[in-house]
């Protein structure tokens, strides 16, 4: 099946591409669901993922101004109410007035469409445009992991080819990301950007879209990275395993996240999935 001329590509499948051709295949060209969980205990996975969607509400709401800090936030116990006190007591540091949240940027790319969605934009005109993603992984990845990730690589590119109408002129050292941790929000992950970088990530994303849309195999390439496996709902249909990984260990896996979350070709709208992220 070759690639529909309308596919929109984006930071989760990109990302499962660059894990697993096979799984891009299965999942964003074949769409194919297999019923299978991505992590166990499955319960446990399940209150995770739905204890970071109700996060990103939370805070999404909070930037709109719909919601105040006083706000009593149902359970008063357990994660979704240490995060939010956590946000509340320390929120990124120094971020510009300007707050954008939930931002949809698009833009044409090798003859089809890069579009993300960002948790928040904060901008201080004619300085600088800060990307913030809300975090809520039980674990912080190890510093550098996060700046190969197909999500930093297309943010922050995307903002400087599509962040136009926001930030007339957006020049790539006036872009900054910011991963916040829920879990350790004294240690954000702050990935500034540069033009070096920009125009790698301009070839990366390319190569990678131009290499897709040229592939005509029946079969995609399995990786041969099986620890990809444990954490993939396809491992039974590839002969990979039918046991799922331990979710304390998922945290390490970077098949988790992007595995786990809906596709948004299918209309659901992924970023707002909590993330079990890494
Ligand atoms: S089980 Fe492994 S080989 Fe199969 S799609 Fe998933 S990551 Fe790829």
């Amino acid at each position: 099946m070759s690639l529909p001329a309308d596919f929109l590509f984006n930071q989760a499948n990109l990302q499962d591409y660059v894990d697993c051709p096979r799984r891009f295949q299965l999942r964003h060209l074949l769409q194919l669901a297999w019923p299978a969980v991505a992590a166990e205990p499955a319960d446990e996975y399940e209150a995770q993922v739905q204890d970071g969607e109700a996060f990103h509400r939370l805070v999404h709401q909070h930037v709109l101004g719909i919601i105040a800090a006083e706000t009593p936030i149902l359970p008063e116990a357990g994660p979704l109410a240490d995060w939010w006190r956590a946000y509340l007591a320390s929120p990124p540091a120094d971020l510009p007035a300007m707050l954008l949240p939930e931002v949809t940027l698009s833009a044409p790319l090798a003859g089809y469409r890069l579009i993300a969605k960002y948790d928040l934009i904060a901008i201080e005109p004619d300085r600088r445009a800060i990307i913030v993603d809300w975090k809520t992984s039980a674990r912080r990845p190890r510093p550098g992991w996060l700046s190969e990730r197909m999500q930093t690589r297309v943010y922050r590119y995307l903002l400087v080819r599509a962040g136009t109408d926001l930030f007339p002129g957006l020049q790539p050292a006036q872009v900054e990301m910011i991963y916040w941790f829920a879990n350790y929000p004294d240690q954000p992950e702050r990935l500034p950007y540069d033009a070096t970088q920009f125009e790698a990530d301009g070839r990366l994303l390319t190569e990678l879209v131009v290499e897709i849309a040229g592939r005509n195999e029946p079969i995609f390439p399995l990786t041969d990275d099986v620890t990809r496996c444990r954490f993939c709902t396809y491992r039974s249909l590839c002969g990979r395993g039918i046991t799922a990984g331990d979710l304390d260990e998922a945290d390490d896996q970077a098949a988790v996240p992007e595995e786990a979350a809906p596709d948004w070709t299918a209309g659901f709208d992924f970023e707002q999935i909590g993330e079990i992220v890494f």
